[in-house]
């Protein structure tokens, strides 16, 4: 549904990579200067638990902070060639997340996703119907689960700058919604795969599971 490329692909790149990551900045999470350009941060893993509290709502908009905390993501997933972030994956206690597939190689079948900044994020489904598909995550790296989620739903929140909107979306917009989304809940995809028969390593499963969102 979303990548087909049977390569070992974008794993084994990524660990490449991550031998150019900067450290993270000590003291304050996201607070000062950005000397150097882009700073791509640490992914936390699944087992940090971290990734498992339920993330503060963002209070103030229009801050350096939240701008750097943006930068920082922007810079993140395009490193990694994510399809999204949330704010928790780097260690953010709050309600942020990024996403977009318009411009990103590894997903050229996708439906186009645009570029979104969503804050304190309200999701409402607009049809009880579910739909599975294959998804992965950079906090799970090797590894896919077929995951249940809403087919049709309308999300809200706030952009960078505060500014109310929403969408209703399905298929893959609405997939990876839900998937960040969850980022913010401390819920990762492996808590929603209800057959474990279908989750697994990427380079061990079937090849009609490599398809994947990563982020
Ligand atoms: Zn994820």
């Amino acid at each position: 549904m979303f990548r087909r490329d049977g390569s070992p692909g974008w794993d084994a790149g990524r660990q490449r990579s991550q031998t150019r990551l900067a450290a993270p900045r000590g003291g304050a999470d996201f607070a000062l200067g950005r000397p150097g350009g882009e700073m791509i941060r640490e992914v936390l893993r699944m087992g940090d638990p971290r990734l498992l509290r339920v993330a503060q709502p963002v209070m103030e908009f229009g801050t350096k902070e939240l701008a750097a905390l943006l930068q920082d993501m922007r810079d993140t997933m395009a490193h990694l060639d994510g399809a999204g972030l949330a704010a928790p994956q780097i260690g953010i206690d709050l309600r942020v997340v990024i996403f977009g597939g318009m411009s990103n190689p590894r997903y050229p079948d996708s439906p186009a996703v645009p570029d979104t900044v969503l804050i304190n994020p309200e999701l409402v489904p607009l049809a009880a119907d579910e739909e599975d598909g294959w998804e992965g995550c950079l906090s799970v790296p090797g590894l896919r689960g077929w995951v249940p989620r809403w087919k049709r739903l309308r999300y809200a929140g706030c952009d960078e700058s505060g500014r109310r909107f929403e969408r209703s979306v399905e298929g893959f917009h609405a997939r990876v919604v839900q998937h960040e989304c969850d980022h913010l809940d401390g819920i990762l995809y492996p808590m929603r795969v209800r057959d474990m028969r279908r989750f697994g390593f990427q380079d061990v499963l079937p090849s009609d599971a490599i398809a994947s969102i990563a982020d």
